[in-house]
């Protein structure tokens, strides 16, 4: 899916409404629409980036500042004890063709089937 289209690159754009718990320099936590966990939110980088496959494409320092910010945000929502989790392609169940990160907190309700 291009840029243009693409559901994340569009709430990064402010075209799509999204409930922000944190925001950073090209960074971006939102809630999940569709929570799976007690507390569900998604880490989103601005850069448009399919798969973590190609997640060789970014910068060192911006990759140590998206994890540093994935840690952050968890401490921002209250979290001390969380998962996070990355789904890497269709087969592995990535719905969303933008990299984001899920912090999942509380009871964790599972992945679909
Ligand atoms: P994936 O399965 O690709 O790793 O996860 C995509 C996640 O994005 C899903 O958990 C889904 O509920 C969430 N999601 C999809 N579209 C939207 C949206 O428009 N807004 C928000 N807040 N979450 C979304
Ligand atoms: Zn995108």
């Amino acid at each position: 899916m291009s840029e243009a289209d693409c559901i994340f690159c569009r709430i990064h754009r402010g075209e799509l409404p999204a409930t922000v718990v944190n925001r950073a320099d090209g960074l971006l936590a939102i809630e999940d629409m569709n929570p799976r966990a007690d507390v569900h939110v998604l880490v989103i980088p601005e850069r448009h980036i399919e798969t973590f496959r190609d997640v060789g494409v970014l910068p060192a320092d911006e990759a140590k500042r998206m994890l540093d910010f994935v840690a952050e945000t968890a401490r921002a929502v209250g979290l001390d004890e969380y998962r996070v989790m990355v789904f890497c392609g269709a087969g592995a169940g990535q719905t969303v063709f933008h990299l984001h990160w899920h912090i999942l907190g509380g009871t964790f309700r599972g992945l679909p089937a």
